[in-house]
């Protein structure tokens, strides 16, 4: 047999770690590694957080799972508490991002069945889009990295260029049921949309009766320094997905809707068997306790200033690598001059400086952080960066 039991599906680095503590992971020989990519957004707290922990193992001891064939005080609590912080009316809870996308995609197709307009079926999406892996939400991509050999893809998606919004309303048609887009595309390069892109979007849709769909999966929940990235847009969606940091690495994910978008999803429409399952939900509420502390929120903003003014100080002495820096609060990016491949660059940083990040599309290094970083962590990166940059660039300059 040579096929390895775990499906090869992904590229698997060498680092192979067995724990975590706080901003740290740990492999099998003890080695230690400054993790500032928290599982892809998901560590918010980073690792072994008391609270999380804590409400894990004791939910754990008094009720995991029942199904959704019985009433859900856990999840009615966590649902009108995200409610109370958000847009949103109504929330469905999944297991993960794509699972709330596809929540997503059927709430908008809903709304116009219900509302007299079902032909109202394709969602305009956004080149370099990412939005899971599930059939639809690959089928709301155009990157052929993700949809080569998947065909037949469901229809009811067009493609416009990401912040292009005289292309995405040359889209609209009788056919269109809204728009779906990342706030901050995450996978595709860390690229925020523009104020005057997202408001435009949004006055479509009110002017033809179309739906917002925010894809938050991986810029929500305290990421960018706000609970919601749309917050940074004076901007609200109809219909927004959330996963990832939402119950900082307990498998969750939540489509939220205000209450008209939510009209089509009646009994019977929808329905998971674990989602929002009572472990699940004790996990969620850790995270939201943590997050709604006053001044939480303020502390990312501020260690996203703090990261951005440090990586910003010290790019002159490395500008033959790096090109820019994007993103919000403690999404950041960090894009490299073509002569360097950031997917290099987050291997070089990985095993030979100790330093975790993630590559993302454009030539983009990634940089996220647990939410509860300081300021000395932030230190340890970026003389670790810089040390990583040094290393790097003769390999660069011969490339
Ligand atoms: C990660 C991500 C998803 C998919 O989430 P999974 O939990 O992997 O299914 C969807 N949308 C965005 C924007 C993401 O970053």
């Amino acid at each position: 047999m040579s096929t390895p039991a775990l499906m090869p599906v992904y590229p698997r680095c060498g680092v192979r770690p067995v724990r975590g503590e706080g901003c740290y992971l740990y492999g099998e020989q003890g080695e230690q590694y400054l993790d500032f990519a928290a599982g892809i957004a998901v560590n918010a707290l980073g690792h072994g957080h008391p609270k999380l922990v804590e409400a894990i193992a004791k939910q754990a001891a008094t009720l995991m799972h029942v199904s959704n064939l019985y009433g859900s005080p856990q999840g009615e609590h966590l649902a009108q508490r995200i409610v109370e912080n958000s847009f949103a009316d109504t929330v469905f809870f999944t297991n993960s991002g794509t699972e709330a996308v596809e929540c997503a995609i059927k709430t908008a197709r809903r709304y116009h069945f219900v509302t007299g307009d079902p032909q109202r079926t394709t969602l305009i999406t956004f080149n370099n889009a990412f939005h899971g892996r599930t059939m639809g939400a690959i089928s709301a991509t155009n990157q052929s990295k993700m949809r080569d050999g998947f065909e037949p893809l469901l229809p009811g998606f067009a493609y416009a260029p990401f912040n292009d919004l005289e292309a995405a309303l040359a889209l609209i048609d009788d056919t269109t049921a809204g728009f779906m887009v990342e706030t901050i595309q995450g996978e595709g390069g860390v690229s925020a949309a523009t104020t005057e892109f997202l408001q435009g979007l949004r006055k479509a849709c009110d002017e033809h009766g179309l739906l917002l769909v925010l894809d938050e999966v991986q810029c929500g929940y305290g990421r960018t320094g706000k609970m919601w990235a749309y917050e940074h847009y004076g901007v609200t969606p109809d219909i927004l997905s959330s996963a990832k940091g939402i119950a900082g690495g307990f498998p969750l994910g939540a489509c939220l809707a205000t209450e008209e978008a939510a009209k089509g999803m009646v009994f019977g429409t929808h329905g998971s068997t674990y989602g929002g399952n009572p472990l699940a939900m004790a996990a969620g509420e850790a995270i939201l306790d943590v997050m709604l502390e006053p001044g939480f929120l303020d502390h990312v903003t501020a260690m996203g200033d703090r990261l951005r003014a440090s990586v910003e100080q010290m790019m002159p002495n490395h500008d033959d690598m790096f090109d820019s820096l994007r993103g919000k609060g403690l999404m950041f990016g960090i894009k490299l001059k073509d002569a360097v491949v950031a997917r290099d660059f987050v291997a070089h940083l990985r095993d030979n400086h100790g330093l975790l990040t993630v590559s993302a599309g454009e030539n983009v290094v990634r940089v996220l952080p647990p939410l509860v970083i300081e300021e000395a962590h932030i230190a340890e990166f970026v003389q670790k960066l810089s040390d990583g940059a040094r290393s790097f660039a003769p390999v660069a300059v011969a490339a």
